[in-house]
């Protein structure tokens, strides 16, 4: 059975890919699986250009076929920002209150109450014959300045859904977030594709 790498250690993605791949004849394992490994250093210029980085990177050093995902928030007032930066928008050791902080901060300098924005993925599949495909996913809202909600991560509070009107992210279930967000619908598109090229 063919064995499909996820070059993630987050249990969070790990646990929705597994899922979504569930049914597939495949074999499906994660990072955490391969011991200690480099990071792939991620320095292209979109979200698809860093996910296919990544996803060559650890086919690389594992022999096995991968899949990598690479996500951010782009918001209108800010000119796309964070963007690819947004895992470290508040600097390198960044975590989910400190790029908050920063979000908010920047808001204030632009001098908007909300903005438009929308959280997008790119997933990249990578063979050891060399053959790559990427899907990606995109999920509009509108960032506003006053957080709600518990679930979720990093700037999920503050993402108002444009689906579940008047409601963030974090106050999403699983499933429902699922639904209508970037990673899922990149992950349903790459599902499909995949189901295409085992057969
Ligand atoms: P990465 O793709 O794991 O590198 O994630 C990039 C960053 O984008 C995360 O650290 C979060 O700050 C942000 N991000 C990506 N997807 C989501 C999401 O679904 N909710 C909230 N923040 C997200």
């Amino acid at each position: 059975m063919k064995k499909i790498v996820i070059a993630t250690k987050n249990q969070g993605k790990i646990r929705e890919m597994m899922e979504a791949f569930g049914y597939l004849p495949v074999e499906v394992v994660s990072l955490a699986d391969f011991g200690e490994l480099p990071d792939a250093v991620e320095d292209g210029e979109s979200f698809a250009e860093n996910a296919q980085i990544k996803a060559k990177f650890y086919m690389e050093h594992t022999g096995c076929a991968c899949l990598a995902d690479d996500s951010g928030l782009e918001i209108a007032a800010l000119g796309g920002a964070p963007g690819i930066y947004s895992a470290r928008y508040a600097g390198y050791h960044a975590d989910d209150a400190t790029n908050n902080q920063k979000m908010l901060e920047e808001l204030c300098i632009a001098d908007v109450e909300d903005s438009p924005a929308s959280y997008c993925c790119a997933l990249t599949f990578v063979d050891t014959d060399g053959t790559v495909f990427t899907t990606s996913g995109r999920c509009n809202g509108t960032i506003r300045k006053w957080p709600k909600g518990h679930n979720g991560f990093g700037y999920d509070p503050y993402f108002y859904t444009r689906e579940f009107a008047g409601r963030t992210m974090a106050e999403l279930n699983f499933e429902e977030k699922d639904r209508i967000s970037h990673r899922g619908r990149a992950l349903r598109q790459m599902v499909s594709k995949l189901e295409d090229y085992l057969k």
